[in-house]
């Protein structure tokens, strides 16, 4: 039994019904947020945090291996389930302040033809308490507590298909935004491969996130051989879902379009991209696609992804590329996981990286084996960190028009 499961209220109930005064429940939700285990100092007398790890898991989510970027400010996470599974995560540091993407399922059911996170299938979908704990264990890594948040956005972008793991990640949204941390739905975004039904009933939850649509293609004939699922459900329809998810939510759709060289990123591609978008509230974010060896697909230049987005614009649609972060640290979902062969999962795959357990630093960041250069970055982010929900983007693109125009963009 994993105790971030729990609504802050479950959480109090449970403790009552172990045998301790209700009060001592509030206390240990906000111990469990602030990332405490049983070893950790808190309010609650020890034998009360003995008796719940005892009865539960506090902490599902270790951080085992940390690959920094030498060229940008990002950290990558390997991290490890209690069952021993592994997934990751990646932090993102702007300088308004730090996006988390977070994974929702252990490998991933969809199979797209650039991602590395089905490469090895399905293992199983995260709980809401697994998806919480990747923030409360970034956001104490950097030295934050619930109060004085070191994360100001989360995208749900890592490993898996958010919307396949309805349930989990709808409880995992309310936890976020109405209790725990307490963030704005509009610093939350979900990004999704187009499954039209949970794109319709996600738009009448009252959780207005900022929505994601991974399209990548601008016709049915080209997306069918890069997302399977697209077999299942027409651009059409998907575009629909979008605008009825606009209707209800008021939020300006998110348009993710991975360039793949000699598969969709022609003239005639981005012509025909812009006619199909042309009533769609929108923002197509094109991301120069990064490669993943086992999927054999190319890269363009990022001249070509330039191009491609000036076609864009010239045909009246918002567009802008996306930083490709990340390729030094094996940035695309699932690489650093494929990286790792894990008896616990029964892989097979042999290792090319040794990981061990992480210490989660119990101070702040200066306690980290984080570079000079990122150090700096954190420590100039702790002021705006305290959270500024002024923030309604998840991340930062370039645009091609400004390039010190932050838009609200992801990146990856
Ligand atoms: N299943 C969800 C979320 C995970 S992928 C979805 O399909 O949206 C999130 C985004 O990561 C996708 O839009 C995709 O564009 C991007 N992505 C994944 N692997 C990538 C790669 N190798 N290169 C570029 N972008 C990638």
């Amino acid at each position: 039994m994993i105790l971030l499961d729990f609504t802050k209220s479950e959480l109090i109930n449970w403790v009552e019904s172990v045998g301790f005064p209700k009060f001592r429940g509030s206390q240990l939700y906000d111990a469990l947020i602030n990332g405490k285990d049983e070893n950790s100092k808190t309010n609650l007398p020890k034998d009360i945090l003995i008796k719940v790890s005892e009865l539960g898991i506090m902490q599902p989510i270790k951080i085992v291996q940390i690959q920094e970027s030498k060229k940008e400010h990002n950290v990558k996470f390997l991290y490890k389930l209690n069952d021993g599974h592994l997934i990751e995560g990646m932090l993102m540091q702007y300088k308004f302040g730090n996006t988390l993407c977070v994974s929702t399922q252990v490998g991933c059911k969809m199979n797209c033809a650039f991602c590395a996170s089905g490469l090895n299938g399905w293992l199983r979908n995260l709980s809401s308490g697994e998806i919480l704990g990747q923030i409360v264990a970034v956001n104490s890594w950097l030295g934050g507590t619930a109060k004085e948040r070191k994360i100001t956005n989360v995208v749900l972008m890592g490993m898996g298909e958010p919307l396949d793991n309805y349930d989990n990640v709808v409880k995992f949204l309310k936890c976020a935004t109405k209790e725990s941390f307490e963030f704005s739905c509009r610093n939350i975004s979900l990004s999704t491969c187009g499954i039209t039904p949970k794109i319709e009933k996600l738009a009448d939850e009252g959780l207005p996130v900022t929505l994601c649509i991974s399209l990548h293609a601008p016709n049915d004939s080209i997306r069918k051989t890069i997302i399977p699922i697209a077999r299942n459900y027409s651009i059409h329809a998907v575009l629909e879902a979008a605008k009825y998810y606009y209707t209800m939510t008021n939020r300006r759709i998110i348009i993710e379009y991975t360039v793949i060289k000699g598969v969709n990123d022609s003239f005639a591609n981005a012509k025909e991209l812009s006619e199909l978008l042309a009533n769609l509230p929108c923002h197509v974010n094109v991301i120069k696609l990064n490669e993943v060896k086992e999927r054999g697909l190319k890269a363009p230049t990022q001249d070509a992804c330039q191009q491609f987005v000036n076609t864009l614009n010239r045909f009246g649609i918002s567009a802008t590329t996306r930083r490709t972060l990340g390729d030094d640290i094996d940035g695309a979902c699932g690489q650093l996981r494929n990286k790792v062969a894990t008896n616990a999962e029964g892989g097979e795959k042999l290792s090319v990286a040794s990981y061990k357990e992480v210490k989660q630093p119990k101070k702040s960041i200066k306690t980290n084996k984080v570079s000079d250069k990122n150090k700096k970055y954190f420590d100039k982010n702790k002021k705006s960190n305290t959270i500024s929900k002024r923030h309604g983007g998840v991340s930062e693109s370039k645009s091609n028009k400004n390039p010190k125009q932050r838009l609200h963009r992801q990146g990856r």
